[in-house]
């Protein structure tokens, strides 16, 4: 279905106060009437699921619960969906596993937005083929696009960012009845019974008073048996990415300027300073680079981040200049790399040593597979790379003393050792489409997510193929305790 501006009001008009036609004006109207500029609000919208963020875990959250019927808004501040992967550049997935929604999502980016311009021969059945694949960043923005036109209960509004909560208190108990946005530089309540914080940065949950961490923890605040004596308080370091592309023939890639840190497109290996003659084989004539790397104390602090970003893009220059004048331009990610901001705590905190021992809790809702990536942390590479699967329990999703909130993707409750494993995109992309089939189980059964009966959720996600891919998957699984 395409999403032509009459397919949109149509769809957002069923989400207003459960009407449908007769609605449609309202939001047609909502191109501002001096009233409204007057009031400085837009009429209030309601939904059974909001999903704020449109990223990788946003995104198969949102399709998830609309697929299970409820209707669903998602709010986006950037002008096209995608998150890290469309406006920070990093368009090259790790880990596993690749299923449901983000298996979709691969298969699509590799039939028609591969870079080797035909589908990879090389590509298995469940996107997993021990290679190294990236797309270009806007492929990443179109396929989700096209994904989510073809779900009637889905609303995506871009450009719209949400700057608070609604809140009703009871004892100790917050409830979260929706969000408060910013659409066409006015305010614009949502309300719905569920919401997602999908944003990356926990802004949502921390506007609705959840608690959080910040920075790395000290093994003796969750018992873990690796990690900092005492916390140094740091995130991860802010790294920016971008494309180097040929423009010129009769052109060589200027490899003497990079290290290491640079993608072929479609390639199994890394190119590097030790590789140079397969590169010149292979001549892709376009790149993805790691480009630098910057701390940043406060990743919430729009200040810090812009710095960073100018720290950065100085400490480039020798190479845009060495690919200048190579005869290749460079594309420049719109934003720096933030990997690490606000973790909310929730009724668990996933540590390193579920991580390591591959505990799949009773609650499990989504699998897990990855290394530790703690970047600025130095931690025994045998041990990083030591990790099996996994599994995420609800309770990681559910912030603490809060009702009408979920959290997904990254910001999950864990402890920064935990959250550098599962803070990669596939991974957020199984934690989102649980979190969206739960979000919707939630609001139509009306039992909020604390009450949500989780063996008819994890009933729901076996179903959609979500914990089916251990031996389907062509991997390296030798010497691992956990092979099948
Ligand atoms: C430099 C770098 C390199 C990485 N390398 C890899 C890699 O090689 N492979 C891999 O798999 N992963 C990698 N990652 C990790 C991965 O990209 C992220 O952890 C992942 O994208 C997190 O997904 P998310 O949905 O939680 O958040 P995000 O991708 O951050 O998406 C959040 C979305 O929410 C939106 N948003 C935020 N606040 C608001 C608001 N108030 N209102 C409305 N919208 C809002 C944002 O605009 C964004 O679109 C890397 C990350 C970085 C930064």
């Amino acid at each position: 279905m395409s999403l032509n501006r009459r397919n949109f009001l149509k769809k957002a008009g069923v989400g207003i106060a459960g009407l449908s036609l007769a609605n449609i004006p309202l939001i047609a109207q909502q191109s501002i009437k001096k009233d409204d500029i007057k009031r400085n609000y837009l009429p209030t919208l309601k939904a059974d699921v909001i999903v704020v963020g449109a990223g990788p875990s946003g995104v198969p959250a949102a399709i998830a619960a609309a697929r299970e019927g409820a209707k669903v808004i998602l709010l986006e501040e950037d002008w096209a969906p995608g998150g890290a992967p469309v406006d920070m550049f990093v368009t090259f997935m790790c880990g596993a596993p690749r299923t449901g929604i983000y298996l979709e999502t691969v298969r699509e980016l590799n039939k028609n937005h591969s870079l080797g311009i035909t589908p990879s021969s090389t590509f298995g059945n469940y996107a997993w083929d021990n290679k190294n694949h990236w797309w270009m960043p806007s492929s990443y923005s179109m396929v989700w696009n096209k994904m989510m036109a073809a779900e009637k209960n889905l609303t995506l509004m871009c450009g719209c960012r949400v700057v608070d909560t609604l809140v009703t208190t009871k004892g100790n108990r917050n409830t979260v009845t929706g969000v408060v946005m910013m659409r066409n530089e006015l305010y614009q309540k949502v309300e719905a019974p569920v919401t997602i914080d999908a944003t990356g940065t926990g802004l949502i949950a921390a506007k609705a008073g959840c608690d959080f961490f910040y920075g790395s923890d000290a093994k003796k605040d969750f018992n873990e048996s690796i990690g900092l004596e005492k916390s140094d308080g740091r995130v991860q370091p802010c790294t920016q990415m971008f494309i180097s592309q040929r423009t010129r023939s009769n052109t060589e890639f200027p490899r003497e300027a990079f290290k290491t840190g640079v993608l072929l497109y479609d390639d199994a290996k890394w190119e590097t300073h030790q590789t140079p003659e397969e590169a010149v084989r292979k001549d892709a004539g376009i790149y993805l680079h790691w480009g630098s790397t910057v701390p940043v104390a406060d990743t919430t602090d729009p200040i810090q981040v812009a710095q960073a970003q100018q720290e950065a893009l100085i400490k480039l220059k020798p190479k845009f200049e060495a690919l200048q004048k190579a005869g290749y331009t460079s594309h420049i990610a719109p934003k720096i790399g933030v990997r690490e901001c606000r973790r909310i705590r929730g009724e668990y905190v996933i540590t390193v040593d579920d991580v390591l021992k591959g505990v799949f809790p009773d609650d499990h809702v989504a699998d897990a597979w990855y290394s530790l990536d703690p970047w600025g942390m130095k931690v025994d590479e045998k041990i990083k790379q030591s990790v099996g699967p996994y599994g995420i329990p609800y309770r990681s999703l559910i912030p603490v003393n809060t009702e009408g909130l979920l959290t997904a993707g990254r910001i999950i409750s864990g402890t920064r050792l935990a959250m550098s494993s599962y803070r990669v995109q596939p991974i957020c992309g199984t934690i989102g489409e649980a979190a969206g089939t739960a979000a919707a189980m939630a609001a139509l059964n009306k039992t909020g997510v604390r009450n949500l009966d989780v063996r008819s959720l994890q009933n729901k996600l076996e179903k959609k193929g979500l914990f089916d891919w251990y031996g389907n998957v062509n991997m390296n699984v030798n010497n691992k305790p956990w092979k099948k």
